[in-house]
């Protein structure tokens, strides 16, 4: 494998986000391909028995399992932290998978763990359910209340856990604030970004340790694969993630990677589109519903946080019609707009939280979140807005509003 240009690191690794987001990365065979190469190889063959002892034993350079490497993950991994800002990068099977290792390989029992009370289902269970079966404390708090998270520190916390924006409500996280406290308590912070990713947010700027993704989302941004990433410092990915990575197994399959590789190309574009269509829209529905919540909007009460904080507010936001009725009479009288509870895709798609994503919480825990039986969550794609208009105008009139 080599590089026919892009060789001189010193170069390379100075390269724009914007550049890296086509070029970082790549490496190329022998045959000097254009796209980078997909390895579907689960193992690889050795010339000699010295080379392999020497591979295993980690004194020479080269592959030797696909759980521990493979060059088309590799592509992709070197591509995001490059874009990222972040030292190193590794992918994962699916955002959950990147979540789960990015807490369980560095929590153990005794620990506390300090997360935000707005987040995708899934990583609420995380705190809720699986990391007490390990006797691993945890607390949730009011992400957007800057004094909760420092009102939630224990002796012994260990990490704090976050998504920004947040699912479905959208709140906003101070992340100057709350990385800058928890780096001066000696607190690791991990954000979730998957609703914004690099192209309009870099966390590690404001002091994130680490950064986690489902790169299902906006990465892939065409809704074909589940993958995630977990970024962090060189040190860190080597000596905390990589042990628990490599022995557990949540690896990314190269086929997926490719997919995301090549996702990834086009992020900027698509974010700042899908942003931008999601602000149109946003404008249009404001006035013909009881509540929006959209960072980017004046509305949105962090509306100058996410401003500070983003290049632009990503694609996602939520309204809230009042009842479920009215919810499912607005859903069904979509043409454009799939209903389909995924989010990140260059589709337009639409989705009830309280029956979908977040079902399976109680309904104590969804009041506390803001998940009401009226709130309606958008991913904004890449149509045409005064398709997307039309289409909202009769739904919304559909649903009495
Ligand atoms: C979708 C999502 C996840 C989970 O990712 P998967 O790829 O579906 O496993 C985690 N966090 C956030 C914020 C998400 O939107």
């Amino acid at each position: 494998m080599k590089k026919t240009t892009g060789t001189d690191r010193s170069i390379t690794r100075n390269w724009r986000p914007a550049t890296q987001a086509v070029r970082g990365g790549t490496w190329r065979s022998e045959h000097g391909e254009t796209s980078e190469a997909l390895f579907l190889t689960s193992g690889y063959t050795y010339d000699d028995a010295q080379t392999v002892a020497d591979r295993f034993a980690g004194e020479a350079e080269g592959m030797t399992y696909s759980r521990l490497q493979n060059p088309t993950v590799a592509m992709l991994e070197e591509r995001i932290a490059l874009m990222e800002g972040a030292e190193a990068c590794r992918a994962q099977a699916s955002g959950m998978a990147a979540m789960t290792t990015a807490l369980l390989c560095q929590l153990s029992v005794g620990d506390h763990v300090v997360g935000a009370r707005a987040a995708f289902g899934s990583c609420r269970w995380l705190l809720d359910q699986l990391l007490p079966r390990f006797g691993i404390e945890t607390t949730v708090v009011d992400s957007a209340d800057n004094d909760a998270w420092d009102a939630a520190i224990r002796p012994n916390t260990k990490v704090f856990f976050f998504e920004t924006p947040a699912n479905p409500t959208l709140d906003v996280v101070d992340m100057a604030h709350v990385c800058g406290l928890a780096k001066s308590r000696g607190i690791i912070s991990v954000v979730d970004n998957a609703f914004a990713t690099s192209a309009l947010q870099r966390p590690m700027d404001f002091g994130a340790d680490v950064v986690a993704y489902s790169a299902t989302k906006l990465m892939d941004g065409q809704g074909r694969v589940l993958a995630g990433a977990v970024c962090g410092s060189q040190e860190w990915i080597d000596e905390v993630l990589l042990p628990f990575q490599r022995n557990t197994g949540p690896n990314i399959s190269p086929f997926n990677a490719w997919v995301v590789l090549k996702g990834l190309e086009t992020l900027g574009l698509r974010a700042q589109k899908q942003s931008e269509n999601a602000v149109e829209l946003g404008r249009f529905i404001e006035p013909r519903v009881p509540r929006i919540l959209h960072p980017g909007l004046p509305s949105h009460p962090q509306h100058s946080l996410a401003m500070a904080q983003m290049s632009a507010t990503g694609p996602i936001f939520a309204l809230d019609v009042e009842s479920r009725e009215r919810a499912f009479a607005l859903l069904d009288a979509l043409e454009l707009v799939d209903l389909s509870n995924n989010i990140g895709d260059a589709r337009s798609l639409m989705c009830h939280p309280a029956s979908t994503t977040h079902a399976a919480m109680t309904e104590e825990a969804r009041a506390e979140m803001g998940v009401t039986e009226g709130l309606l969550r958008i991913n904004v794609g890449l149509e045409d807005v005064e398709d997307l208009r039309e289409d909202l105008d009769r739904a919304l009139k559909a649903a009495g509003l």
